[in-house]
């Protein structure tokens, strides 16, 4: 019988093993290299966050800070949250570190693991991966438009075809607050007929209303005005920028206007990107301006614009020839055999070869095995070699090799050896 209790990863929540890590390192090697060539540094922020932070920041009525939040009160008595995003965690960090004396705009990415206490299900989980750009302190359509090229580049790198971003501008703060009011006024004759949730919403945020799932309410919304209708001409005049730049730039788009994302902050344009590989549901990535958060949090009027990618559903979807998927070969299997095996007192002979090889710039491990169980082993770590230290080795300073691709074999001088093995490493 067992003795001790056998413990599972928490639910939601998952381990990830090589080899499957070497494909998240490449994706996060990528979004690194594109992350450099458009000036952003990286930046990393607490994993939790005073809870309040994202109450202000992502919005009270929003399903993240309503239903998802992963909270807790420490020892200290503070309410703490695990973080659900980052753009609120980011701005934050601008305003503390007083960033907007700083040339601006800041150009920040980050990558790591969110939390959400979500029902967890194919590609949702409640740890979860997002790689994301933040560009704070810039000025309109050309910060959108920067947003967009990084992210369309980064997903291409990683091997993506037939990218469309999918576009549409919620408005500026003054537009938002003038179709907030026009479409209270619309439903409010319509009150008695609307949910209980609808009717809540009606007084903190109507915009809601219009994610609504029921058909009845749909039709009654048929009729509502349009946010299009409310847009002052400055936020028309933004998203006509960021429409046109998208032709000069050759992006392929189209404008999706009930496209409104799940997060109360973003005003003007909000965007998701889909491609040829990605389903339409569950989008991979989403972002959007937001031009209140700053201020909101304790900063100047600052404009804001950028992306969180969900890494676990990018790994998903990740098409078949990525280079992304491309693996790095194994280590090369060292064996030591006869007097020189471990059991004949060799084994730091055997130590002294893979230091050796290791100085030279060559991945090895010890085999640990023998006879076919060595090829096995070979094959299942992608091994590109195999080395042999044998008595006659030892006594002459030369090592026998065989080569996996080609099966060839031969014993080489030490040095020679090593040399051609590091050469099987040189990209
Ligand atoms: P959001 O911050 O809600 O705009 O989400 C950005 C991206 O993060 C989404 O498009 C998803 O790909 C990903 N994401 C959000 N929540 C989860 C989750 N619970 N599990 C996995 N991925 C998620």
């Amino acid at each position: 019988m067992a003795k001790g209790k056998r413990f599972q990863a928490p639910k939601g929540t998952r381990d990830l093993l090589p080899p499957a890590t070497g494909v998240w390192a490449r994706v996060e090697e990528t979004a690194r290299r594109v992350f450099a060539l458009y000036g952003y540094g990286e930046i990393r922020t607490p994993l939790f966050e005073e809870t309040e932070l994202f109450a202000r920041g992502v919005g009270e009525t929003t399903d993240i800070v309503g239903k998802e939040m992963y909270s807790f009160l420490d020892k200290g008595g503070r309410q703490l949250t695990l973080r659900p995003e980052s753009t609120a965690a980011v701005c934050r960090a601008y305003v503390e570190h007083g960033m907007q004396s700083l040339p601006q705009p800041v150009r920040l990415f980050y990558v790591g693991p969110h939390f959400r206490y979500e029902r967890p299900q194919k590609g949702r989980y409640r740890q979860f991966h997002q790689i994301g750009a933040e560009l704070v302190g810039g000025r309109g359509a050309e910060s959108d438009v920067e947003i967009l090229l990084l992210l369309v580049r980064f997903l291409r790198e990683l091997g993506f075809t037939g990218l469309k971003i999918l576009l549409n501008t919620v408005g500026d703060v003054a537009s938002r607050t003038a179709y907030r009011e026009a479409l209270r006024e619309y439903l409010l004759p319509l009150r008695e007929r609307l949910s209980e949730d609808s009717r809540r919403r009606l007084e903190t945020n109507p915009l809601r209303i219009l994610d609504t799932k029921s058909a009845e309410e749909q039709e009654l919304l048929r009729g509502a005005p349009t946010l299009e209708s409310s847009l002052t001409s400055v936020a028309a005049d933004h998203f006509r920028r960021v429409l046109s730049s998208m032709e000069a730039f050759r992006l392929s788009y189209s404008v999706e206007p009930r496209l409104v994302r799940g997060l109360d902050y973003y005003t003007n344009t909000v965007f998701e990107i889909v491609s040829e590989g990605l389903g339409a549901q569950n989008a991979v990535c989403g972002g959007g301006a937001y031009e209140s958060m700053v201020e909101e949090l304790g900063g100047p009027p600052t404009y804001g614009v950028g992306f969180a990618i969900g890494e676990d559903r990018l790994i998903e979807v990740l098409p078949a020839d990525s280079p992304a998927r491309r693996k790095s070969p194994g280590p090369v299997l060292v064996t030591a055999v006869g007097k020189a095996s471990i059991e004949g007192g060799g084994g730091l002979e055997l130590v002294g070869l893979l230091e050796e090889l290791r100085a030279a710039g060559v991945p090895c491990r010890e085999a640990g095995s023998r006879g076919a169980k060595l090829f096995d082993l070979a094959e299942a770590l992608d091994a590109p070699a195999v080395v042999f230290l044998g008595e006659d080795e030892l006594g002459s300073g030369s090592l026998s090799l065989r080569i996996v691709a080609s099966r060839e074999q031969s014993t080489l001088p030490r040095s020679e050896a090593i040399a051609r093995l590091a050469e099987l490493f040189r990209t």
